[in-house]
């Protein structure tokens, strides 16, 4: 790492390590993403802290809502990952409960939204089986906050794509438990992108 905050292959260390591999996935699939014109910093109602508005591909982020420099990556990495989304396949958003819902577990799972809260609950229960409860409870929440349905709707969605959906891990290809996985699966992405550069 330079001093100038960037190492040696003139990549911007400052930035976490999800994002950067977000943003890295995004270019990769033809959707780089620019800070002025996908990123919007506003003030929101409630507790809620970003979102993603896919009628303009823009990610709001909620300055009044967001407390550290902590929170406001994982905001942006969820936010990425419903970008990341809808740049690679065509997400019904508005009017199929399902293709949120899948979103929505995919940002719960590879954010680290979990990863907090797994710290501290997994000495009293299975790391993995918190995880998954972690997830699916989010993904409920986050659709309930955006869409005006019942909660028993919400959950069906959540409980129909789950296992596929929990189970993909692009462009991470893993999940992503600490800033440590997500180097790693930074530089495996990296290399993927080179390997395939040298054919
Ligand atoms: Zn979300």
């Amino acid at each position: 790492m330079g001093s100038d905050g960037r190492d040696t292959r003139g990549n911007d260390t400052s930035l976490d390590p999800y994002v950067k591999l977000l943003l890295d996935a995004m270019k990769y699939s033809g959707c780089a993403v620019n800070k002025e014109r996908h990123f919007s910093c506003e003030d929101c109602n409630g507790n809620v802290s970003g979102g993603f508005d896919a009628s303009v591909s823009q990610i709001v982020l909620c300055q009044n809502n967001i407390r550290n420099q902590a929170h406001m990556s994982r905001v942006v990495t969820h936010e990425l990952v419903h970008a990341f989304d809808h740049c690679r396949a065509h997400v019904d958003w508005f009017t199929n409960v399902r293709h949120l819902a899948c979103s929505e577990v995919r940002a719960a799972n590879l954010s680290g939204d979990c990863s907090l809260v797994n710290e501290i609950f997994r000495l009293h229960f299975g790391f993995k089986q918190h995880h998954q409860t972690c997830v699916r409870d989010r993904a409920i929440l986050s659709i309930l906050a955006v869409r005006n349905i019942s909660k028993e709707v919400a959950q069906k969605a959540v409980d129909e794509v789950f296992e596929s959906c929990f189970n993909d891990h692009e462009p991470f290809g893993r999940i992503p438990h600490n800033k440590t996985y997500a180097r790693h699966a930074h530089r495996d992405f990296q290399n993927r992108d080179r390997y395939y550069a040298n054919i």
